[in-house]
């Protein structure tokens, strides 16, 4: 059997992942990258479920070389005047620890891995649009130096972030009205170990403190109002796509929805889907592929629907009055029937107990099996 062809769109933390994941699956991979070299970026902060990660490629010894630091606590100061929640990873989930890694390493860590698995990256080119025929994607149209050209695939990856290169023309996105503005600018404070999540007294901004061990990278999300004159940022605004795949494609990370900030760590949840994604490669570029690519849909869109609710409940200016008692009162319910179980599945996830989407079914790897309740058992 020949290996199929995946073509991986944009190479930032999800599409680094999935061509990592996917060329140590045995695809043949092709990566296209529309930058020249990977931006060093700002510190990302990763849960400890990105072991999981990690493990499946071999990684743990290049990490740990490479530098990145331990997050050891989770700290979560809602601003109310309360004492700030602390949430020590150790005794809590599958690992004892998440970490900090600049950008541009962690995914330079992955395109190394894919490379050695056979993956080929090319820099400089820009996917321009997907090529359909009869309703499927079957490759891509690109410009690489001063020339349009195609490349054909079994599978697409949509991996080009908020840009949605190959999913915008398949399925546009419903943007949310919320924008906030996002800066990688220095806050005071923040203990190596510690990733730190902080509203201001005022509500007007939450920082979070991501600190590396030869210094501290940090990040502000100003809450709505005026974003000039706060460093190095963008205007972040949460997106979400009817569809995130279909016959011949799919869309991970960014490109698959933008959810939440920065509240349950959105690098981890892209680089856990990728991984996800890349283990369902035969089902959807399979003769079953529309079905799969449903599944998908529904299992992803799950965790996006659920991880926006949680950024909407930490947003909310009602918790900076709120004390702890009825804080966690309002996260029980939306641990419960407010997300009808999924932040539990998905924060569980981030732990490292489970992957991020169950591809463990009693039917063989069913992906989006979350979508699709378990058969009874038979008699
Ligand atoms: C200021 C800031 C701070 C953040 N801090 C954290 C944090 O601490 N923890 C956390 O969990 N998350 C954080 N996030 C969110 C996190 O960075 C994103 O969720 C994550 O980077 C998404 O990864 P991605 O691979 O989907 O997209 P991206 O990282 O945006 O990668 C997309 C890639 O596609 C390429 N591309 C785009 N268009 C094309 C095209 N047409 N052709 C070819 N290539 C293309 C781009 O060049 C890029 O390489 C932060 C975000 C911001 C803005």
């Amino acid at each position: 059997m020949t290996a199929p062809l995946v073509v991986v769109a944009g190479a930032g933390l999800a599409g680094a992942a999935f061509a990592a994941c996917a060329a140590a699956r045995g695809a043949d991979v092709v990566v296209l990258e529309r930058t020249t070299r990977t931006p060093a970026g700002g510190i990302e902060a990763f849960a400890p479920g990105v072991h999981r990660l990690l493990a499946a490629l071999s990684l743990h010894e290049r990490a740990h070389a490479a530098g990145f630091a331990r997050q050891e606590v989770s700290v979560l100061d809602w601003g109310n005047g309360e004492q700030p929640w602390r949430s020590p990873h150790a005794g809590a989930g599958a690992y004892d620890h998440g970490c900090h890694a600049g950008y541009g390493e962690f995914v330079e860590l992955l395109l190394s891995r894919a490379v050695e698995s056979g993956a080929r990256v090319l820099r400089g080119a820009e996917v321009l649009e997907p090529v359909v025929e009869r309703d499927t994607v079957t490759g891509l149209r690109y410009h690489y130096r001063g020339e349009d050209r195609a490349v054909s695939a079994d599978l697409v990856a949509d991996a080009t972030g908020a840009d949605r290169a190959v999913s915008g023309p398949l399925s546009p996105a419903e943007r949310e009205s919320v924008t906030h503005w996002m800066a990688r600018s220095r806050v005071d404070g923040g203990s190596e170990g510690e990733f730190v999540l902080a509203q201001a007294q005022d509500g007007a901004e939450w920082t979070w403190s991501v600190p590396l061990h030869n210094g501290t990278g940090l990040g502000t999300l100003v809450v709505g109002g005026d974003d000039r004159g706060r460093g190095d940022g963008e205007r972040w605004r949460g997106c979400r796509s009817a569809r995130l795949a279909g016959a011949g494609w799919l869309s991970v990370g960014d490109a698959a929805g933008r959810a939440d900030p920065v509240f349950l760590e959105p690098a981890t949840i892209a680089v856990l889907a990728a991984h996800t994604a890349a283990e369902a490669i035969g089902l959807l570029s399979g003769p079953g592929r529309g079905e799969y690519a449903k599944r998908y849909t529904a299992c992803y869109t799950r965790i996006l629907d659920c991880a926006r609710e949680f950024a909407a409940f930490c947003l909310d200016p009602a918790r900076r009055r709120e004390d702890t008692e009825t804080l966690v009162r309002g996260l029980t319910t939306l641990m419960g029937e407010g997300t009808g179980g999924a932040l539990a599945e998905l924060r569980s996830a981030l732990a490292g107990h489970r992957p991020l989407f169950d591809v463990e079914c009693p039917d063989g790897p069913l992906l989006a099996s979350l979508a699709m309740p378990r058969q009874p058992e038979m008699r």
